[in-house]
């Protein structure tokens, strides 16, 4: 295990992890937990990630991922754990016709839960790596974007794929071309707070409601806003054709859009939300990839599952094999 010494060979941490979303706070936790050393850097203000939750004119609103549902048994131990903390709650069973599975929220929002997670964490925030260089030594150096400079054993990123790519193929032999050719499908969302309830119908979830729509949600409806607010995700191909539009024409269509959800209640606040990456279109066949030479480990959602439980089970490997190339 590579432990901060002294001098010039110092590492600050054993584990740097670009990423401070679910995959990146899951592993680091689950490595704290094996007795290693972590620190992560995330260019956000804060952590979460797509896990994304905001006040607006006194609502809270979701405004990345939704809800969540469980399969495994390691998500499972941790949402036992949320529940007990009144932190997770279940929202439904199901938007149309109801498969039984529950949809679990963050009963204050889902960034709630990338909170919990990083409590007591060492987490550098606003802190974008911007370069990354493996030394003579065998330890990694990641430079940031204030001009501070991290070094460590072994270096975990759980940015968006083309992003870890970039930042690791002049060290990393070998690194799969497929992995920089990993694309995401783009939201276009629009977060709606209104002066009286909406016209969606309890649960206050409704998927693919129309053509151009991927979801629309009532945060107050599903429990965690006592003002009434929508979340109102356009799909992968309207937020193509509209990308590089006018943000003026893209919130005065979205609000076209969402008009039939708003029904009879006034808008008091509108906010326009874009989110690049925000689904990976082909997973990566393995929960991370590991280059065993340089100790690096590339995780996220866009190896596990481009969902919540797929960011956690990508971190949960990840840590896994951290662990195994610290020992
Ligand atoms: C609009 C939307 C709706 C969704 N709805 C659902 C849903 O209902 N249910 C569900 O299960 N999933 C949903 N998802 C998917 C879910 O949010 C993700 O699968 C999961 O949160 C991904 O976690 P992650 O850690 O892999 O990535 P992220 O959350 O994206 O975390 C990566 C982190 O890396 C940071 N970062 C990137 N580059 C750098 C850098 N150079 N230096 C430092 N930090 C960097 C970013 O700031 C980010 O915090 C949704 C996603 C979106 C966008």
């Amino acid at each position: 295990m590579s432990r901060p010494g002294g001098g010039a060979h110092r590492v600050d941490t054993d584990v740097l992890v670009i990423g401070a979303g679910l995959a990146g706070l899951a592993a680091a936790r689950r490595m704290t937990a094996a007795g290693l050393t972590v620190r992560l850097l995330d260019k956000g203000r804060s952590v979460g990630g797509r896990l994304a939750t905001r006040r607006m004119s006194g609502a809270v609103v979701d405004h990345g991922a939704q809800f969540f549902t469980v399969r495994g048994e390691s998500l499972a131990a941790q949402v036992d754990d949320w529940t007990a903390r009144d932190l997770v709650r279940v929202w439904c069973h199901g938007f149309d016709g109801s498969d039984g599975h529950p949809r679990m929220i963050g009963s204050r929002g889902m960034n709630s839960l990338a909170k919990d997670l990083a409590v007591g964490l060492d987490v550098h925030a606003p802190s974008m790596a911007v370069a990354t260089r493996f030394d003579d030594l065998g330890h990694w150096e990641v430079t940031t974007d204030d001009g501070s400079s991290h070094r460590a054993g072994v270096l975990l990123s759980t940015a968006p794929v083309a992003q870890s790519f970039s930042l690791l193929f002049e060290s990393v032999d070998g690194l799969p071309r497929d992995l920089f050719d990993a694309d995401y499908d783009r939201t276009l969302g629009i977060l709606l707070v209104l002066d009286s309830p909406s016209a969606v119908p309890p649960p206050g979830g409704l998927q693919n409601p129309t053509a151009e729509l991927s979801f629309v949600a009532d945060n107050a409806l599903k429990g965690i806003s006592e003002i009434p607010a929508l979340t109102v995700h356009a799909g992968p191909a309207w937020s193509l054709e509209h990308w590089d539009a006018d943000a003026a024409i893209v919130e005065a269509e979205l609000s076209r859009l969402a008009a039939p959800f708003v029904g009879s209640a006034g808008v008091v606040e509108a906010q326009v939300k874009k989110w690049r990456f925000a689904t990976p279109r082909r997973p990566w066949p393995e929960p991370c990839w590991v280059d065993e030479r340089t100790r690096a480990v590339l995780a996220g959602d866009a190896f596990a599952g481009p969902r919540f439980e797929g960011a956690w089970e990508s971190g949960l490997a990840a840590a896994d094999a951290a662990v195994r190339l610290c020992r």
